[in-house]
């Protein structure tokens, strides 16, 4: 039950229609995965987040290195690849490429132990997750209020009892949109915004006081994720909960942003962040500073598997009878490999996700639809 291949796949698919928020605009949506196979021809498969060419180049520095390993010794085989890239990737693309190798490995794992990765973390706390809809980018049109409610509306009337919409434009246009979107979807539903780190610390404080009667539940990454005392005061003065992490990696990033208190809830990528094997340690630490676990999630169907399991797994301490739920992001952008590379398909009920009940990551990922739509690496 040792590796002894490991391959990685950038695949890409161009949008019907573009799309930006407020760093970047997409036309397609681009890649990299990768298949760890053991000797005896089992093989699992790993997401990493980020730019697909780079993150491909990781994997193929790293692949030497879990050559021959095991995956039930996966934590070995972790510590092994990030000793080797310390000296040089303490964050960035190299942890991406880690992630999407350690992704595979538990997938391995769970198909030799024929097990559901959410058991292999500890157990199963529940069987299905609470999804929250992220959509409402930016488009080309003439009236963005009017397109912003209408596609919010479109979420709320398929079930989501949660939505997240970007901010990020300017202070005033965004206060328009979001009370738009409120106006639209009611009281009912929760509301989210997320700047991607497109404003000053004077611009967060004033469109947070001004979003707050419109009851928004958190305002994710506002601010530069370099500005840590920014963050701090931050999440001391905001009427709205703060949100970040999707741009830490490991639980030393994430220990920056707890014992400084920077945030209200953590939001690390397992398909970034180290993996499942780190992020579930990062859960544990956010747990330790008493703040909420929300992974961001913005990739195929592999990366939304990963979410799952560790959220299946994840009960939020301190714990109570009737305990906080925790969510799941659930991309509604167009995504051809969130919505068909893998097998079963994510369909929502009642506002909520089935965990895969599947060995591993409970995937079965598509290997034609992998060859079809596969690029060369130059093009990632
Ligand atoms: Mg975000």
């Amino acid at each position: 039950m040792i590796v002894n291949k490991v391959e990685t796949f950038v695949l890409s698919h161009p949008l019907e229609k573009s799309f930006h928020f407020s760093q970047h605009h997409y036309d397609a949506r681009t890649i990299c995965l990768t298949k760890v196979t053991l000797e005896n021809g089992l093989s699992g498969w790993g997401e990493g987040y980020g730019p697909a060419g780079p993150i491909s180049a990781g994997i193929e520095f790293l692949a030497p290195l879990i050559m021959g390993g095991s995956p039930l010794e996966q934590e070995g085989l972790w510590r092994r690849m990030y000793r080797h890239s310390l000296d040089h990737a303490r964050s960035g693309v190299m942890l991406s490429a880690l992630s999407a190798i350690d992704i595979a490995l538990w997938d391995l794992k769970g198909r030799i132990l024929n097990q559901p990765v959410s058991v292999l973390l500890g157990g199963r706390n529940r069987n299905s997750v609470n999804a929250y809809a992220t959509g409402l980018y930016f488009s080309e049109c003439d009236d963005l209020c009017t397109e912003l409610a209408d596609e919010a509306e479109g979420y709320k009337n398929e079930g989501f009892s949660a939505l997240k919409m970007k901010v990020g434009l300017g202070v005033d246009q965004d206060i328009e949109n979001v009370r738009a979107v409120r106006e639209r979807i009611g009281t009912g539903m929760a509301l989210m915004v997320d700047a991607n780190h497109a404003f000053s610390f004077r611009e967060a404080l004033r469109l947070a006081e001004a979003l707050e009667p419109m009851d928004i539940s958190w305002f994710e990454e506002p601010l530069t994720p370099e500005d840590y005392e920014g963050y701090r005061e931050l999440c001391r003065r905001s009427p709205i909960p703060i949100a970040a992490g999707e741009c830490e990696r490991l639980r030393y990033g994430f220990l920056r942003l707890l014992e400084r208190r920077c945030v209200d809830i953590a939001q690390p990528d397992p398909c970034a962040a180290g993996g499942i094997t780190e992020t579930k340690k990062i859960a544990d630490l956010v747990d330790s500073y008493g703040t909420d676990f929300a992974p961001h999630c913005w990739g195929t169907c592999i990366a939304v598997a990963t979410s799952l399991h560790l959220l299946s797994n994840w009960d939020p301490l301190p714990g109570r009878l009737f305990n906080r739920e925790p969510i799941l992001e659930l991309d509604r952008t167009q995504n051809l490999f969130r919505e068909d590379l893998g097998s079963p398909k994510f369909k929502l009920d009642q506002g909520r996700i089935q965990v895969p009940d599947g060995p591993g990551l409970g995937i079965q990922v598509d290997e034609q639809m992998i060859q079809e739509y596969r690029v060369d690496i130059s093009e990632g």
